[in-house]
């Protein structure tokens, strides 16, 4: 352990990494998507219908700020519905962030690290690119 705790600052944003079969699953990952649109302000990624980069299955990315985690996170509990979820922090070791420092809703996946720098810049919190309509 270090001297003192690591300050909350250090996280600039927060991932969420939707996981899904592309032949069985990619119905549920697009509802589960359509419903995070019209509730809360995050920043829907691109979807990746293979792997990439230190993901072992097709997924695509929810940024979402600080803030929003109390609400995001428990209501992803209750909505995967079956879906591995990747919730990492964004500081300055991705590694880091997602090997050591994650949390998993639903079956935890395999992460490969080496795929993932040990530095990096901050990844500030995403302006809000979506239009909710609803809340939770
Ligand atoms: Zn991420």
């Amino acid at each position: 352990m270090s001297a003192a705790p690591r300050p909350i600052s250090e996280i600039a944003s927060f991932h969420a990494h939707i996981y899904y079969d592309p032949a069985t699953s990619r119905s549920d990952a697009e509802r589960l998507r359509a419903w995070m649109a019209e509730r809360f302000s995050v920043t829907l990624g691109r979807w990746h219908d293979v792997k990439v980069g230190p993901h072992d299955q097709a997924m695509y990315q929810v940024a979402f700020a600080p803030e929003l985690f109390a609400e995001l996170v428990p209501w992803l509990m209750l909505n995967h519905g079956g879906l591995s979820i990747l919730v990492h922090p964004n500081t300055t070791n991705p590694r880091r962030d997602h090997l050591v420092d994650p949390l998993w809703i639903g079956q935890p996946l395999a992460v490969h690290g080496n795929k993932l720098p040990e530095q990096a810049e901050r990844e500030p919190a995403p302006a809000p690119n979506t239009d909710p309509v609803a809340r939770a």
